[in-house]
């Protein structure tokens, strides 16, 4: 899953987006196979073991190779996450990271957000897996108001 999750599946496939998962490579290491349509009309199936050139040039091929109509992803069982933040200086995230995300299991996604003008300190994000409820004050209803994110966009 990339850092939002507004993008088409083919969009995403044919820049073979990064996500912010830990511990996964590129979208591609999730596709199985896809359904190509070619230029000149022909409808071609693709995968690591079947028209294996198409497969991988259409796959971060930006749409040149052919329009992608399907694909087979491998997937992971949706589950909830809590999202604590805390700032830290770029000297000290190498230690954190090590104790708070790498080879933790839990830790479903991680960001690392510097700040700018200098870019010595930032905010280090993990999405952990919890058995909590999604009770979260942050879940609003789709017509409640967001008045203070509307004035400071
Ligand atoms: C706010 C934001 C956050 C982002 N975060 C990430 C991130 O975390 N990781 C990351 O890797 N990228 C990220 N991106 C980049 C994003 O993944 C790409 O821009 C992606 O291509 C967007 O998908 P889309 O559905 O909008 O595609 P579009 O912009 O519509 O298309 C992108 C390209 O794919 C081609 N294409 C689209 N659909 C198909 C299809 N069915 N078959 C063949 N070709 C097709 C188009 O021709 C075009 O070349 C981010 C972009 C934004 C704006």
């Amino acid at each position: 899953m990339q850092t939002y999750a507004n993008f088409t599946v083919g969009g995403a496939l044919s820049v073979n987006a990064h996500g912010h998962y830990i511990g996964y490579g590129p979208l591609v290491s999730s596709v199985r196979a896809i359904l190509l349509v070619l230029a000149d009309g022909r409808i071609a199936e693709a995968s690591r073991t079947e028209n294996a050139e198409l497969f991988r040039a259409a796959i971060g091929g930006y749409g040149a190779v052919g329009i992608v109509t399907e694909v087979e992803l491998d997937l992971v069982p949706n589950t909830r996450v809590e999202r604590p933040v805390i700032k830290m200086t770029v000297d000290e995230y190498g230690d954190w990271f090590d104790q708070n995300v790498g080879g933790r299991r839990d830790v479903v996604f991680h960001n690392f957000d510097l700040y700018p003008p200098d870019y010595g300190s930032g905010r280090a994000v993990n999405w952990i897996e919890t058995a909590l409820p999604a009770n979260s004050p942050r879940l609003r209803g789709r017509n409640s108001a967001h008045r203070l994110s509307r004035y400071l966009m």
